[in-house]
């Protein structure tokens, strides 16, 4: 039904859709396909945790593809036994094909409605982030009934270098509490520097903690590269972590410190307001980078744009964005003491 229980592969040959099927492993799990890229594991007495896990949002960020192939590959093979309900998907087949970050649109800025707003459904980008969100749904309603904790850890690498490896974006809760235990469970996958977001966003996160009250993370893990030159050791915290989680096994996590994370929160975000906008810092700066306060970063037409605070750091600058989008997130330091639940 997959051929070599390599789905990834099944996946990519059909990327424009795969006919759900559904089957039963030996030792008990159900395995159901719901789409192309879109596979969920149902142990016999499902554990508490719905688990979603997602790659290949961006077409070309290859190490967390290959982190979920292998995971599914090892479910079908019986070689890691899910103790929780698991929903891997493989966003967008269509631009991992085209070796791309997107086809026609970034995926991830087309949740939570997004994709049938404006325009509508005028692509395979958008019309792909519908079905996902309906996939979440439908995953997390079917989950028997009872106390249950739902999770989605969108996984992904960045385009550029970060001055700390791996980040995690922690979505906007709305003024609830965040959880000590996810930023344990993200610093055992390797991932201490997490920005805090402040508003709603239209990412995959932030749809699932939003609209299903999920713990759920952007996980940048380090630098895009193309398939089959990743360094997996670098990933082997994630990896080994993730595995861990899905299988209900301990996840090697240490008790929350401060000292042992550099959090962020948005200070500021730079958008685009004419054709004229400039950079000025090199190209290939990494993420959290800092300057000195006065230091000028960016001009727009008359307009200049200068570090105002001390450690403010800057991520994601792109200048090529359309006038009014956002070229550049500047983030600053902050504590989450006393504000864990
Ligand atoms: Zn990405």
């Amino acid at each position: 039904m997959i051929p070599n229980h390599d789905f990834l592969r099944h996946t990519l040959d059909n990327p424009a859709g795969l006919s759900p099927c559904q089957f039963q492993l030996d030792n008990g799990v159900q395995v159901q396909v719901w789409d192309t890229g879109v596979i969920c594991f149902e142990p016999k007495q499902p554990a508490e945790k719905d688990i979603v896990l997602a790659c290949g949002v961006h077409g070309n960020e290859t190490a967390p593809i290959e982190i979920c192939a292998e995971l599914i590959q090892d479910i079908l093979q019986q070689r890691l036994v899910p103790a929780h309900r698991t929903l891997v998907l493989i966003a967008n087949p269509a631009a991992i094909n085209a070796g791309s970050r997107e086809v026609e649109e970034n995926l991830n800025r087309l949740f939570s409605g997004y994709h049938s707003k404006g325009a509508g459904l005028i692509n395979n980008e958008r019309k792909r982030a519908q079905v996902l969100e309906q996939f979440v749904s439908r995953f997390y309603q079917q989950a028997p009934a009872g106390s249950r904790k739902r999770y989605l850890y969108d996984l992904h690498t960045a385009i550029r270098g970060s001055r700390f490896e791996k980040f995690a974006v922690y979505p906007f809760l709305h003024d609830k509490a965040w959880q000590q235990n996810q930023l344990e469970f993200l610093r055992a996958c390797g991932v201490s520097t997490v920005l805090l977001m402040q508003t709603a966003a239209p990412t995959f996160s932030y749809y699932a903690s939003n609209t299903h009250g999920a713990d759920a993370f952007t996980v940048e893990l380090g630098k895009v590269r193309p398939f089959g030159q990743n360094d997996m050791r670098r990933f082997a915290d994630a990896r080994n972590s993730l595995r861990a989680l899905v299988a209900g096994q301990p996840v090697a996590t240490q008790a929350f410190d401060e000292k042992d994370f550099h959090l962020y929160e948005v200070y500021r975000s730079i958008h685009k307001q004419t054709q004229d906008f400039k950079l000025h810092f090199a190209d290939d700066v990494e993420n959290f980078t800092t300057y000195p306060v006065g230091t000028l970063l960016a001009t727009d037409g008359d307009t200049e744009y200068r570090v105002e605070k001390e450690g403010e750091a800057l991520i994601f600058p792109n200048a090529k964005v359309a006038v009014g989008q956002r070229a550049m997130l500047m983030v600053i330091p902050r504590s989450v003491q006393g504000q864990l639940a």
